[in-house]
């Protein structure tokens, strides 16, 4: 049985870049609708003691489809911090490796938000890390996740409409470039070190 996950903020919290209204439907709708179906699917499978990534890495069709879901989601919503809490920047190690493998932190951004806007159709943009322990951007549909490609992830932006559409209408880039503003590099970081270990 998996569950909603909780939000480490109240839903005004990340105004303006996402508002009440995008994030009740986001988390309390579409999220919950995923980990909703993907809790009927697996009654009675192999999947249903297994961890949450595991069946990522080895489900296909609906499974696959709600369990990437829940994944990526989770992932996605306890990485922001509202505006006046948390690091809106990268610091110590995450950012000694995003100068090394991207030249500089604003070449990091760059490439992450063109990834984001050229993803065509629905899905995710993803930091991670590689084998060499390298830092990656990919560009993942519908529910993808790295970590079926072998990689670690660390940050994610949502690109589906659902994720944007209600604030920014059709401007996703201008939407990419707002989530900087909430992203909590603190739990980048941590999840970097964990990582590395
Ligand atoms: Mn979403």
């Amino acid at each position: 049985m998996f569950t909603l996950i909780t939000l480490p903020f109240e839903l005004t919290a990340l105004q303006p870049v996402i508002s009440e209204q995008t994030l009740s439907f986001h988390y309390g709708k579409h999220l919950q609708a995923y980990v909703d179906n993907l809790n009927k699917l697996i009654v009675g499978t192999e999947y249903e003691q297994m961890p949450l990534e595991e069946i990522v890495c080895k489900s296909s069709d609906a499974i696959f489809n709600n369990a990437g879901q829940v994944l990526n989601h989770n992932m996605y919503f306890t990485q922001f911090a509202p505006l006046n809490a948390g690091s809106h920047t990268p610091h110590g190690r995450i950012l000694d490796a995003i100068t090394r493998d991207f030249g500089s932190q604003e070449n990091f951004k760059h490439e992450f938000e063109q990834k984001g806007t050229t993803l065509f159709g629905s899905g995710w943009v993803w930091l991670s890390v590689d084998n060499d322990g390298k830092l990656v951007i990919t560009q993942e549909l519908n529910a993808q996740n790295p970590v079926t490609k072998g990689l670690r992830p660390l940050l994610t932006m949502d690109v589906w409409e659902h994720a944007y559409y209600l604030d920014y209408q059709n401007r996703r880039a201008a939407h990419l470039q707002a989530l900087w503003e909430i992203i909590n590099w603190e739990e980048i970081e941590k999840r970097y070190i964990t990582l590395s270990r």
